[in-house]
């Protein structure tokens, strides 16, 4: 619904959330958004879980921090939805009602304000559906207003600590994963590849690798995901190299996660990788409710964006160093690169069901190519990263 009339030239301009603040008073909990420019907002109330669903044009989120979840508000996330729509999802602590939502005009040094008061109600009296906010209250200024550019907000001082990476290799322990010809199993190869890639990267000393598991050991595809939240890892590599039906096709292949699988092959992969969890007799589905609310309200839209810019950069390094299967970037429902706010894709290094790659991935130096070809795709998508940095308006 429109709130405010967009104002010339405005529409056309950059529009930038270059804050967020949450107020707890005795009535009501408040969520105030600083914007650079006018904007047109829609509010959605959903249940089940109770969240509160904001959709404004698309914003270049100018954050350092993101407002600490209070009051009504238990969590929040925020990023693109789609083409031109930004979205921010408030999780809320039961049923609530939005008391007033409206947006202030710049004043006083402060700029454009977008704000939603949350008021506590019962189950009974909450509605899910489109909110109907108050207009915009009388604020002086009235009409069009002048746009204008705010200044940049400051971006957060660039890092000097090292940049983190988590490598994971598949498998492990009680699950050998795919068993090629002369009994080679994929975890060994898998732990193998990894070893070197940290050897590799840590020797440039400006990151830090962080290995799901460094011996023998089973680890749960949801605890391999959150030995990389725990570390903070920027980045996330899964390492595997699997066996299929087919004992003709051959060649790595580079996977980011998608609901739906690109085709058969990626989803009979993704279906066999899923079920390691089961070896042990775990299985995932307390997780999949979280993961797919995660995954329809997608604020890991961002995160996604970013997995697909790697995969693309290692494809690209990898193809002058062994054979690629066709479509080398694929898309699949693996559940071990669910991770929200992790960059995360999953190698396939080549099938152990096929005798000449089962047979280069035995070989160290074919697995140092491999790692070799891996580090200089985390470098570039790193480089890219602080170029975009220091570019910035
Ligand atoms: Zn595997």
């Amino acid at each position: 619904m429109a709130l405010a009339a967009p104002v010339g030239s405005a529409q056309a301009q950059e529009l930038r959330v270059t804050d967020m603040r949450i107020g707890v008073h005795s009535d009501k909990t408040r969520f105030v958004l600083e914007l650079s420019a006018d904007v047109e907002f829609k509010i959605i109330k959903l249940a089940d879980p109770y969240r509160l669903v904001i959709d404004i044009p698309e914003t270049d989120w100018r954050l350092a921090g993101g407002a600490r979840p209070a009051g009504l508000i238990q969590g929040l996330r925020y990023g693109q939805f789609s083409r031109g729509v930004s979205r921010l999802v408030l999780d809320v602590k039961g049923p609530v009602e939005v008391g007033k939502a409206f947006l202030i005009l710049p004043a006083s040094g402060k700029p454009y304000r977008l704000v939603i008061d949350l008021i506590k109600t019962d189950t009974a009296h909450y509605k899910t559906g489109l909110s109907r906010p108050s207009s915009r209250p009388a604020q002086g200024k009235a009409g069009p207003v002048p746009f204008k550019l705010m200044p940049p907000a400051r971006k957060p001082a660039l890092k000097t600590a090292k940049r983190i990476i988590t490598l994971d290799p598949g498998h492990g322990g009680v699950d050998p994963g795919a068993t090629g010809p002369r009994g080679v199993f994929e975890k060994i190869i898998t732990l193998a590849v990894a070893r070197e890639i940290k050897k590799r990267l840590e020797v440039r000393g400006k990151y830090k690798v962080v290995l799901t598991r460094s011996g023998d050991s089973f680890v749960r595809l949801r605890d391999r995901i959150a030995i990389a939240r725990q570390a903070g890892a920027q980045l996330f590599i899964s390492l595997h190299a699997d066996a299929i039906r087919r004992k003709g096709v051959r060649g790595l292949s580079v996977y980011t996660l998608s609901e739906k699988a690109s085709d058969k092959e990626a989803a009979e992969l993704a279906e066999q990788e899923n079920k390691a969890d089961l070896i042990a007799g775990m299985d995932l589905s307390a997780e999949s409710t979280e993961v797919t609310n995660i995954l329809i309200d997608l604020a890991q839209r961002e995160t996604m964006n970013s997995s697909a810019r790697f995969a693309g950069n290692l494809v690209k390094q990898l193809r002058g160093v062994t054979k690629l299967l066709r479509n080398s970037h694929r898309f699949a429902g693996f559940a071990v690169l669910k991770a929200p706010d992790v960059p995360s894709v999953l190698i396939e290094m080549g099938f152990l069901s096929n005798p000449k790659d089962a047979k280069a991935l035995r070989q160290a130096r074919f697995r140092a190519k491999l790692a070799g070809a891996i580090g200089r795709a985390v470098d570039n998508y790193f480089a890219r990263i602080e170029q975009a940095n220091r570019s910035g308006p």
